[in-house]
């Protein structure tokens, strides 16, 4: 069992919690797009990926939920939502869950008609205050509508790529992130064939963006680690963490 998804009562920072950080399928014991991130008065799900449900209630605190992101309509983004709701109104007792979404999610997503979730589309540029966190989104270079999403709260700020090609950066954020979770999908050896980023243009796109911190995800389990890491150091120009689930980020 991955350590450091105990809740502190006490919290007084902005942290993210790793639940899932595998790209477009599940790897042997892994699971698909999932990041709890938490302050004093919130805690929102970024992603609902295959996976992610089990692990919240292996290393989260599912009772703190205070709302859900989908990025987009890719399944390996969201296809623990209708399970996620079925636990919300019967394993917690809870009427509402709040689902930020694109426009083109709902859709997609079966729910049942006495589903606790309250969607609110929201698109580029959007702004969305969720407890004590203040949420922008950012449409970003993937098919159908991808909302990478910034994070303030606690006087810290986070970026989300969710999944993007090199056609949108971190920059599009804002200034002064500190800790920028981009996804890294794969190597230069695979540049351009499909609108994911490599190593090399994650690390670019955050060493253009000025981010404190860079943690790559959404790795292909086919991808050496090891290489998708090294290609992204040697373009940020400087240590760079990789995803691993159970780990919480300090932001
Ligand atoms: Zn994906």
């Amino acid at each position: 069992m991955p350590g450091g998804g105990a809740v502190a009562p006490d919290r007084t920072g902005l942290t993210v919690l790793v639940l899932g950080c595998d790209g477009s399928w599940p790897g042997p014991g892994g699971a698909g797009s999932g990041y709890l991130v938490r302050s004093p008065g919130a805690a929102v799900l970024l992603d609902a990926g295959p996976g992610v449900l089990s692990n919240l209630q292996c290393l989260g605190d599912p009772t703190s939920l205070t709302a859900v992101v989908v990025s987009h309509a890719h399944p390996d983004h969201w296809s623990d939502l209708p399970v996620l709701a079925t636990y919300v109104r019967l394993g917690l007792g809870r009427r509402e869950l709040p689902v930020l979404a694109p426009a083109d999610v709902p859709p997609r997503v079966p729910l049942g008609s006495s589903s606790p979730v309250v969607w609110d589309l929201v698109g580029d540029g959007d702004r969305r205050v969720v407890g004590d966190q203040v949420l922008t989104f950012s449409a970003t270079d993937h098919p159908g509508t991808t909302l990478a999403v910034r994070v303030d709260g606690a006087g810290r700020s986070m970026g989300y790529s969710a999944d993007s090609g090199p056609g949108w950066g971190l920059d599009r954020l804002g200034r002064g992130l500190d800790l920028a979770l981009c996804e890294a999908t794969f190597t230069v050896a695979e540049e351009g064939t499909a609108r994911h980023l490599s190593g090399r243009q994650a690390g670019g796109l955050a060493r253009r963006a000025g981010v404190g911190t860079l943690v790559v995800t959404h790795r292909w389990p086919t991808c050496d680690a090891t290489v998708v890491r090294d290609e992204a150091s040697a373009a940020f120009g400087g240590p760079v963490g990789q995803a691993v689930i159970g780990e919480e980020l300090t932001v």
